[in-house]
C-alpha cells in the first residue's frame, strides 16, 4: 500500500504515539480535578498548548483545545456573529472554503446573517480587489483559509487580514492544511488547526483567539477551557497534539525539503496530458492535484486499490459531487470528474511517489486505450 492522501490525514508520528502512551495506559486522572494526578495532568496540557501556540507562531493571543477543527470553525463563526456589534450582520467567505467554514455560514444564512461567498480565480487564489468590494460596516466577520485542502493553493491571508480589519471587521484563518508548513502571517484574529494533518492524533482540533478576541461558547457545560469551551479534556489527545506541533516546528525545514523534492520528482514523471489544477507557485507543493481528458478518476482510484489517493477532497470524494473548489475554479463537472489529488509529505518516500506516479499514468493511458 503507497499511501498519499495526506491532506485527509497524515501517519502519526511514532515520537508522537510514544508520548500519548502513558496518558492512555496509565495516567487516567481528570485534568480538570485537583488531586495531584489531576495536577499532573492539567500540567501536561498545558504544555501541550504551549507547544501548539509556538507551531501557529502568532504573537500573543491564546489558545482553546476542541474536539475537532471542525468544532473550532463553527465556534469560530457562529460565537463571532453572536456576539457581533449591531449593525454588523455579514460574514464574507470564500468559495473554495472547507465545508467546516460553507455549511456553519449557510446555517447562519438560513437564520438572517448575510453571506458573501467570494470567487477565486482559475489558479484557486483571492483577488484581493474582491475582499475590497465586499468588506464594509455592516461586516463582521472574514474566513479565509492559508492553504486550500484540495488543490494546495495558498492565500494572501495578511492582506485580507488588513483589508477585514480596515473596515472593522475580524478575521478567522482555516490553517488546518498550512499549519507547520506554510508561515501563517500575523493578521489574523482567529486560527483553527487540527492534529491529525500534522501526524497527530484524529478528534483534536483548537482555536486560537486574538487577545481580548473571544466568540460566544458554542458548547455549554462544566466551564473547562477558560470557560468558553466545556467538556473533559483528554490528555492523551492534548499531549499527542503538542508532540506532533512540537515535531512540525522541529522539523520545519527538513520536512519543507523533502516536499519540495518529492514534488519535482512526481512533476518529472508525469507523461503528456496532465494539466496540475490550482496555481503551481502559490502552492504547497505536498499538494498535487491533476486532471487529465476524459479521465474516469472514480474508476482510476477503484482500478489501483493498492494506492491510496483521492478525488479533489476525502469529503466531495464520500458525497458523490464533483468538487466544489475544482468547479470554483472553472472546471467543468466533467473535467472535475477527470481529477485526482496526490497528497504526500514526511514519511512518503521518492521511490514509492515515482513507482505511483508512474503506474496512474499507465493506468490512465490504458483507460483511455492509449499504448503505454
Ligand atoms: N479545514 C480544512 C482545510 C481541512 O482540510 C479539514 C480536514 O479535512 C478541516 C478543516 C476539518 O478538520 P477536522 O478533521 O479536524 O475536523
Amino acid at each position: 500500500m503507497i499511501y498519499l492522501d495526506y491532506q485527509a490525514t497524515t501517519p502519526v508520528a511514532p515520537e508522537v504515539a510514544a508520548a500519548m502512551q502513558p496518558w492512555i495506559a496509565e495516567k487516567f486522572a481528570n485534568p480538570h480535578s485537583p488531586s495531584r494526578w489531576g495536577r499532573e495532568a492539567a500540567a501536561a496540557i498545558e504544555v501541550a498548548r504551549k507547544q501548539v501556540v509556538q507551531a501557529i507562531g502568532l504573537s500573543g493571543g491564546r489558545l482553546a483545545f476542541t474536539g475537532s477543527a471542525t468544532e473550532a470553525l463553527n465556534w469560530a463563526i457562529k460565537g463571532a456573529m453572536e456576539k457581533a456589534p449591531e449593525g454588523r450582520n455579514r460574514i464574507v467567505t470564500v468559495a473554495t472554503e472547507h465545508a467546516a467554514v460553507l455549511d456553519a455560514c449557510e446555517w447562519l444564512e438560513g437564520r438572517g446573517y448575510d453571506v458573501v461567498r467570494l470567487p477565486v480565480g482559475p489558479r484557486g487564489l483571492i483577488d484581493p480587489d474582491d475582499v475590497k468590494a465586499a468588506v464594509d460596516e455592516r461586516t463582521a466577520l472574514v474566513a479565509a483559509m492559508l492553504v486550500n485542502n484540495e488543490i494546495g493553493v495558498i492565500q494572501a491571508v495578511a492582506e485580507i487580514a488588513r483589508l477585514a480589519h480596515d473596515a472593522g471587521a475580524l478575521m478567522l484563518c482555516d490553517a488546518v492544511q498550512g499549519l507547520g508548513r506554510v508561515d501563517l502571517p500575523e493578521g489574523p484574529d482567529l486560527v483553527a488547526v487540527s492534529a491529525h494533518k500534522i501526524h497527530g492524533p484524529k478528534a483534536i482540533g483548537a482555536l486560537w483567539m486574538r487577545d481580548g478576541i473571544e466568540p460566544a461558547p458554542l458548547i455549554h457545560g462544566g466551564g473547562q477551557e477558560m470557560g468558553i469551551r466545556s467538556g473533559t479534556l483528554s490528555p492523551a489527545l492534548c499531549v499527542g497534539f503538542g508532540a506532533a506541533a512540537k515535531l512540525a516546528s522541529e522539523r520545519r525545514s527538513t520536512d519543507h525539503a523533502h516536499v519540495e523534492r518529492l514534488w519535482d520528482s512526481a512533476t518529472g514523471e508525469l507523461g503528456p496530458g496532465w494539466t496540475i489544477n490550482g496555481s503551481t507557485d502559490r502552492r504547497y507543493h505536498g499538494n498535487l492535484n491533476l486532471r487529465r481528458e476524459g479521465l474516469d478518476a472514480a474508476r482510476l482510484i477503484s482500478d489501483l486499490r493498492d494506492l491510496a489517493f483521492s478525488l479533489g477532497s476525502a469529503c466531495a470524494s464520500g458525497s458523490g459531487r464533483p468538487s466544489h473548489v475544482l468547479r470554483a475554479i472553472g472546471l467543468s463537472d466533467r473535467e472535475a470528474r477527470s481529477s485526482v489529488r496526490l497528497g504526500f509529505g514526511r514519511y512518503t518516500t521518492e521511490e514509492e511517489l515515482v513507482s505511483a506516479v508512474r503506474r496512474i499514468d499507465a493506468a490512465a493511458r490504458a483507460q483511455q486505450g492509449l499504448a503505454a
